[in-house]
């Protein structure tokens, strides 16, 4: 058995376990291997029963010593009880609809329970305790995996267990970083993080993995960029006659950033080596003016140009503007997403599999099998946050050295960044188009809310259009949010019955998004309450209102790019947080987004007062593949891993070669950064 075997070479792996595995993502050992626990319960052991506390779950050895009649509730529930000891203390365990739960228990035998108890006189009760039998659950520390397909944790833990009694896990960082930072063996590690024996080398196998994580993430994007740079298989572009035609033909002037961005894209398409390059601009700041002027000049080199945005939305205004700006210049644009008919899709497949100039825009339908292009020579990627960089490398993967520019507005703290995007070349729109005015933002506790709504409906007399988000789509009594259903029969009955409002939300198909969205930059309806699927480039310069209904739930940078929708035309525009902010992180933060509508500083005071674990670092973790790194929380290993991969990049020496080599050999197997010799 190696890591790379499949999952059926394990003794009692047959093929409905097989299956279930497989569903779960699991195909071979190593994939068991990477499957770690969620969490975990840490569980204290015998303990004076005096100091049990009811609302803490605990494990106690018990010895079985009866089993008492099952019992009928009138709910016709069945009650199964056993009875134990606890030392001299009586246990009874309760189990509801579990017939067979006595089976598992032998009288006179002794058991591991895991459960809350509670004192009922002299006597400790425990509801639905889980038995800790089995080998691994001796420890203290439980580990709770998230199970899907009928896996239950059991399963999982035998196999990994036998795994781990079979193999041997060779290290594989240099023994000089082993020592710098005193990790443990990866071995040691692997084990540790499913069979913890104690918080503290839990502690340091965790860091251990973040560090292996963040360490052969930078070390394959210097790789990258180490090739990229050196390749000279790229397109050299020319610069285009037409493109000066092109800059008078716009609408506008460029601003000094816009042109300065372009500069720097252009000087990248003539290098033969292929770009790679971010442009971050806050919203509103003219990205897509940019990215068009570079996909023009592709094209008129003669080539196939690419430009992926995350959502049907967006491609399509995207490919509206490019319709209208490059009207004139008989540039072939098209839309491809998944709504567009199959014959559509036909005729555009075929265009791109003939190698035919052409600008597509789109959403992932740009990345499905079936599309081949055959002279692909320029790549966007739109609100690259939204996409997984999987994805992103899935288009790049459609033609190798083609030149790349992935765009975002996701303010990104500059310390991150670096460390973060250390393969890219970064560009930076940071000067908005003359004659915007700032979005004021006011923040009200939640029992000011009609107010809000009050504001709104003012605006709307006088001619303006209302975005109101909320964070959920249903209505959800647990957790007393207002859903966009929910606020939208509120609003309708009460302070907008006299105006035509409308809902959008991502349950929703295409065409009915679609058609709300038009019905809204027609101005034909008024309002609009929706999920964040307005959050990315949705343009309507006549709405001057954004009410963000509880704010507290979102992250600072998605707050700053949902404001970002409003005031993208002459009109002084408002954003209001209704926040239910009794604590004083949730205060600070909506401070931070009165005071402040510049995207890099957000970013940078949130980074400041995290730990709230929200959701902008959630994210980006998510997107970078990592399985524990956060690369926000674990920036101070990220700045490590990146420095010292830096020092492996750069030297010369055999090993630190060979270990590159290894790297990423090992990463185009797996698609994560923990991988194994
Ligand atoms: P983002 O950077 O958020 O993607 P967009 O590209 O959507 O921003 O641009 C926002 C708006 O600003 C659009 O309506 C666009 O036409 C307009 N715009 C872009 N550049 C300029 C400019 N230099 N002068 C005036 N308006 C501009
Ligand atoms: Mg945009």
């Amino acid at each position: 058995m190696n890591i790379y075997s499949e999952i059926s070479v394990l003794k009692g792996v047959g093929p409905k376990l097989k299956e279930k595995l497989n569903k779960s993502g699991i195909f071979t050992i190593l994939d068991l291997l990477l499957y770690f626990p969620r969490d975990y319960d840490f569980i204290n052991g015998d303990i004076d029963i005096k100091d049990i506390k009811e609302d803490e779950k605990i494990i106690l050895r018990c010895k079985a010593i009866a089993v008492e009649k099952d019992v009928r509730t009138r709910t016709s529930k069945t009650i199964s009880t056993i009875v134990f000891n606890y030392g001299n203390v009586k246990v009874k365990a309760k189990w509801f609809n579990q017939f067979y739960i006595k089976n598992n228990f032998r009288i006179g035998m002794e058991y591991n329970l895991i459960g809350k108890y509670k004192r009922v006189r002299d006597t400790l009760e425990v509801v639905n305790p889980i038995i800790g039998c089995n080998e691994a659950y001796e420890n203290e520390i439980i580990p709770k995996y998230s199970l899907k397909n009928d896996l239950t944790a059991n399963i999982l833990v035998k196999l990994i267990h036998l795994i781990l009694q079979n193999i041997i896990i060779q290290e594989n960082l240099p023994e000089g970083l082993i020592r710098k930072y005193n990790l443990l063996s990866l071995d040691e590690a692997i084990r540790t993080i499913h069979f913890p024996k104690d918080k503290e080398t839990l502690k340091r196998a965790i860091e251990r993995l973040k560090f292996q994580e963040l360490f052969t993430y930078s070390i394959k994007l210097l790789i990258i960029k180490k090739h990229l740079k050196n390749s000279k298989n790229g397109i050299a572009f020319n610069i285009c006659e037409e493109l000066k035609a092109l800059k008078e033909c716009l609408p506008y002037n460029l601003t000094n950033a816009q042109s300065r961005v372009v500069r720097e894209i252009l000087i990248d398409q003539k290098r033969n080596s292929p770009m790679n390059r971010l442009v971050q601009g806050d919203v509103g700041s003219g990205k897509t003016v940019v990215a068009l002027i570079a996909m023009f000049n592709a094209y008129m080199n003669g080539y196939q140009v690419a430009m992926m945005v995350p959502t049907e939305i967006l491609a399509t205004q995207h490919y509206l503007e490019a319709r209208k700006l490059l009207d004139g210049f008989n540039v072939d644009i098209e839309l491809l997403t998944g709504s567009t008919s199959n014959k559509e899709k036909c005729r555009i497949k075929e265009k791109i599999k003939m190698g035919e100039k052409i600008i597509v825009i789109g959403t992932h339908a740009l990345i499905q099998e079936d599309v081949k292009f055959e002279n692909l020579g320029f790549i966007v990627t739109d609100e690259q946050h939204r996409f997984g960089v999987e994805q992103r490398s899935k288009l790049i993967n459609k033609s190798k050295e083609t030149d790349c520019l992935v765009m975002t507005a996701t303010p990104i703290p500059r310390t991150l960044a670096l460390y973060l995007y250390s393969d890219l070349d970064v560009s930076i729109i940071d000067e908005l188009p003359p004659g915007r005015k700032k979005v004021e933002t006011m923040f009200y506790d939640v029992n000011k809310r009609q107010n809000c709504y009050s504001l709104a409906r003012e605006e709307v007399l006088k001619g303006r259009q209302v975005y109101i988000v909320s964070p959920l789509i249903e209505e959800n009594n647990e957790m007393k949010l207002k859903s966009v259903e929910e606020l939208y029969e509120e609003l309708k009955r009460g302070v907008f019955s006299d105006i035509n409002i409308e809902m959008l939300h991502g349950k929703m198909s295409p065409k009915e998004k679609d058609e709300v969205i038009t019905k809204f930059k027609n101005d034909e309806t008024k309002v609009i309450i929706s999920t964040t699927v307005i959050e990315v480039g949705v343009n309507v310069p006549n709405a001057s209102i954004m009410i963000i209904e509880n704010a507290e739930r979102f992250g600072l940078a998605q707050l700053h790019q949902l404001r970002g929708r409003v005031g993208r035309g002459q009109y002084q525009s408002y954003c209001l947080l209704i926040a239910n902010a009794k604590n004083e992180v949730t205060k600070r933060r909506m401070e931070i987004m009165t005071e402040s509508n510049d995207g890099f500083y957000i970013s940078e005071q949130d980074l400041k007062i995290r730990g709230s674990g929200d959701m902008f670092g959630m994210r980006q973790s998510g997107d970078a593949g990592f399985i524990l790194a956060d690369v926000v929380e674990d920036m101070n290993i990220l700045r490590c891993a990146s420095e010292d991969a830096k020092k492996v990049i750069n030297s010369n020496e055999r090993e630190d070669v060979v270990l590159c080599n290894e790297i990423m050999k090992n990463i185009e197997r797996s698609s994560t950064y923990i991988c194994f010799n």
